[in-house]
């Protein structure tokens, strides 16, 4: 079921049964011409009725819709590849962009697929993983590059990319400074902290977090999503 939080801009919520977090926000915004998903949700049986179901009330047409994933954690990207196939165009960081095929995919041979291939083997060690994440398996994204000041019009909203950095090296955000919304992934949640990871000795995550924490409070924001 979608819920109108402003106009023509609705909010999906897409289970994660076996999450604290019980769901994932996925938002979709109506135009007259193309359409715009800000994130997906797991890839999971469930997920993936709750995301077509509110695709179908909105009489969502996804050839004429474009998905903006935030950053590369599978609740938020999990379906990219399934909304692709029905036509959706899909737009990201390059950085997290980069990150999400090789992490994702277990046909590629990538380093990281590999190690996932090892772990695999390990019965006790996957299986509970596998369970809460669900198959991301088919996520080969071909995705459009955005950046820090790119912007998408979708009907009376001019979204612009904020680059915020530290919860992942190229997670974003969505800024609508004419209505003062912004739409911030995991940079920032409520009544908890994002996970700051390490992801190599060349990046000062934390350094980074605090950086675009800074960097958003500077926005004029009315509504957080
Ligand atoms: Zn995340």
């Amino acid at each position: 079921m979608v819920i109108e939080v402003y106009p023509q801009i609705y909010l999906n919520e897409i289970p994660l049964p076996k999450f604290q977090l019980k769901a994932i926000h996925s938002y979709i915004v109506l135009s007259d011409q193309r359409n715009l998903i800000i994130d997906t949700g797991l890839n999971t049986e469930q997920g993936r009725a709750a995301i077509i179901q509110g695709i179908r009330e909105l009489n969502v047409d996804l050839s004429k819709t474009d998905l903006m994933l935030t950053h590369m954690h599978p609740d938020h990207v999990g379906m990219a590849s399934f909304l692709q196939e029905q036509g959706a165009a899909v737009y990201m960081s390059q950085v997290d962009g980069e990150l999400i095929n090789p992490v994702y995919s277990r046909t590629s041979k990538t380093p990281a697929a590999k190690l996932y291939e090892v772990l695999s083997a390990e019965k006790d060690f996957i299986p509970a993983l596998d369970d809460e994440f669900g198959d991301n398996s088919t996520a080969n994204v071909v995705f459009y590059p955005v950046r820090e000041g790119n912007t998408i019009c979708v009907g009376d909203y001019v979204f612009e990319i904020i680059a915020t950095p530290g919860h992942t090296p190229g997670h974003i955000g969505l800024y609508e400074k004419k209505h003062k919304l912004f739409f911030c992934g995991d940079h920032i949640l409520e009544h908890i902290n994002p996970s700051v990871m390490f992801w190599s000795y060349e990046q000062d995550m934390l350094g980074m977090y605090m950086n675009s924490l800074e960097k958003v409070r500077a926005l004029d924001v009315d509504y957080l999503y």
